[in-house]
């Protein structure tokens, strides 16, 4: 095990980490005591039941004898628990919540060298319904109240267990067409959506989480002037609340610049549909920068640049994404997520390039192991899970890095690192899902799949990386025959898990670099707030420095107008202190090496005008990404952080 590994084993979580684990995370029994008490003991738990999938997935375990087989298992689950244990690599909420579900509680906790071959049987044997591990869904919705109610039932079943779910709603016919069943008028897509909403409102996901949707409409649908619209009037809470919403681009996305510098026009259309109807694509932007000004709604998918460099694509198709926006998926589909802390991966001056290789490589088997111990809440999930086995695998803790390798987030120094970061990452990973592809076998459409059949498929856009021969070179060579996942990577927004590991979020900025969460207490579901200022700000600038700016750090959460050192200023940028250009051209730099997608958002000020926000959403189209998510500071939108001062 890498050294740096063993030091990050030694950290404890902080104490706001400790009590973010303890209020939702920690399994408890029936009666609400705790069975584990520490982040070591939860770590166990989840290595051990990943390092069981073994018992699945991996043919070579027949010609092993029993003792050989035990070893195995029990060398992966320590390998396991050593990323884990460290915070260096978390999987995603639902796994750390859901593994061990159904599960003897003495099994999971029991010393290693106790450890026996039936007892990882037992454990395989005897997960339950509630043994769910993925975060990221995609419900089909079709045009026919069957279809409808039978996603609505779908939407609460994955909810339950802790999902997140996206819906296209563009099969829908729009509203006012005719419904020849009943003689009567359909209300379309956007009146369906609060059923969906409602559906969720209710369905208890315990004290964990409170769901979260996303919602599209096609930039081509007959009510899409009405869906930009839906959230108007929204408070953050009481439209749509648990939805996102963002307008698909189901074609490229140069095809819908071109008509916007051109001031072309886009022609509606549903199969159901008689009506005629032209939209200037250019009213259709005004609206949805209206819209995103004021609530934070609509952002935009790129559906045609996620199916661009979809590997199965045309065999399947990518129709919504999760949401977050950083996996797109087909019909049923759903992804597990797990994300790599680099904060933690700078030491004694330097980045070590070395032990990320060997992380990458054991999350990636980590990650594939989940889809086989997973029990997905519905079949036909987990069939079109296990035909191509995506995972998501990023990072979090970028912006920490950055501070403490003293780049400012808004250069080109540091996109040129996030590129290389990412590279590098997307390399390994990709290595080593063609490695588990000759040692477990292919994903099973992979003789389908562009990876066997396309001469210069490479899953992602690429740029300028130091590590872009080797890419190709692998795509050209190795990804031919082997492959045990279509797709490996994705940055997730790590809501929960970087404050888990005491980090950054993500690839995004801090917001701040002090301020007050909230969290809501089990017992009475008060909501509590708890205080951070950065860690790498409090350990890199002088303590009286500190001390005397403290006060107003925690009103203002920015550096900017401090009476502080210049180099500190341009080190320690925050979301509001870098411009929205900068802030998409990292989503960029990142997405060029990435096959799934990013979850960014593009902060902007207050003072921002609807101009702005129109601008912002036109570049995005001439840029390499698959999405937008635009922030006003202050718009309606809930906002999960406060400063301290508002608190
Ligand atoms: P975490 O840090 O808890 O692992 P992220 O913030 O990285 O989660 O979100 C990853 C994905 O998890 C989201 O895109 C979404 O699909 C799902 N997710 C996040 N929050 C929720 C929630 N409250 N309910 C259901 N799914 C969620």
């Amino acid at each position: 095990m890498h050294e740096l590994v063993k030091k990050w084993q030694n950290v404890a979580p902080s104490q706001n980490a400790e009590k973010i684990l303890r209020e939702r995370y920690y399994l408890k029994n029936r009666e609400g005591e705790y069975l584990e008490n520490s982040w070591n003991e939860l770590s166990r738990r989840v290595a051990r039941v990943i390092a069981a999938a073994e018992l699945l997935n991996n043919p070579r375990l027949q010609q092993m004898t029993p003792a050989e087989r035990l070893d195995h298992i029990k060398s992966w689950e320590e390998a396991f628990y050593e990323l884990i244990s460290s915070r260096i690599f978390i999987p995603n909420s639902p796994t750390l919540f859901n593994a061990g579900m159904g599960v003897d509680f003495e099994l999971l906790y029991k010393p290693l060298e106790n450890m026996k071959l039936e007892d990882y049987e037992k454990i395989v044997q005897q997960r339950n319904h509630l043994h769910m591990l993925s975060a990221c869904f995609v419900v089909p919705v079709d045009d026919s109240i069957d279809g409808i109610f039978t996603a609505v039932k779908e939407y609460a079943m994955i909810t339950k267990v802790g999902g997140g779910i996206g819906s296209n709603f563009s099969a829908l016919r729009p509203n006012g067409s005719f419904v020849a069943g009943t003689h009567g008028k359909a209300s379309g897509p956007i009146s369906f959506m609060h059923v969906f909403n409602s559906a969720v409102s209710v369905v208890e996901q315990g004290y964990r989480r409170r769901g979260a949707l996303m919602g599209i409409l096609n930039i081509d649908h007959p009510d899409i002037v009405d869906f930009i619209q839906a959230k108007r009037g929204n408070d953050g809470e009481r439209v749509l609340r648990f939805f996102n919403i963002s307008v698909g681009i189901p074609m490229q996305r140069e095809e819908i610049l071109k008509l916007y510098e051109q001031d072309g026009q886009i022609e509606l259309h549903h199969p159901k549909w008689v009506g005629k109807k032209q939209v200037r694509v250019r009213e259709i932007f005004q609206l949805m920068a209206q819209n995103a000004w004021e609530t934070g709604d609509p952002g935009m998918v790129f559906l045609g640049e996620m199916n661009k460099y979809y590997a199965l694509y045309p065999v399947r198709q990518i129709i919504s994404t999760n949401p977050c926006g950083e996996i797109g998926l087909g019909p049923y589909e759903a992804c597990n997520l797990g994300s790599i802390d680099v904060a933690k991966l700078y030491d004694g001056g330097k980045f070590a390039w070395d032990a990320l290789e060997k992380i990458v490589r054991v999350a990636v088997r980590f990650l594939d192991n989940v889809i086989d111990v997973n029990v997905f809440p519905i079949d036909k999930i987990e069939w079109a899970v296990k035909e191509s086995r995506r995972l998501g695998l990023g990072i979090m803790g970028f912006a920490d890095l950055l501070y403490q390798m003293e780049i400012p987030y808004d250069s080109e120094e540091a996109r040129r690192f996030a590129r290389n970061l990412m590279a590098f990452i997307s390399l390994h990973a990709h290595e080593a899902s063609s490695d588990l592809g000759e040692e477990k076998g292919n994903f099973p459409l992979f003789s389908q799949s562009r990876y066997a059949k396309e001469e210069n498929f490479v899953p992602f856009s690429m740029d300028v990386s130091d590590y872009d021969d080797e890419i190709k070179q692998h795509f050209k060579t190795r990804a031919k025959k082997h492959k045990r996942n279509v797709a490996v990577l994705a940055i997730a927004p790590t809501g929960s898990i970087s404050n888990i590991a005491d980090t950054s979020s993500g690839l995004e900025p801090n917001f701040l670099l002090a301020y007050v969460r909230y969290v809501n207490k089990q017992s009475s579901g008060e909501r509590e707030p708890l205080l951070y200022v950065n860690e790498v700000l409090r350990k890199k600038m002088p303590a009286e420095d500190l001390k005397r700016i403290e006060s107003e750090l925690i009103e203002k959460g920015s550096l900017k107008n401090l009476d502080v050192d210049e180099k500190w200023k341009r080190i320690f940028v925050v979301a509001l202190d870098i411009s929205p250009m900068d802030h998409l051209l990292m989503q960029e730099a990142f997405q060029c090496y990435v096959d799934n997608n990013i979850s960014k958002t593009i902060n902007m000020p207050n003072s921002a005008s609807v101009d702005d926000v129109l601008d912002i959403y036109v570049e995005a189209l001439k840029h390499k990404i698959r999405g937008l998510t635009v922030y006003r500071d202050g718009s309606l939108r809930t906002q999960v952080l406060t400063t301290a001062r508002s608190a």
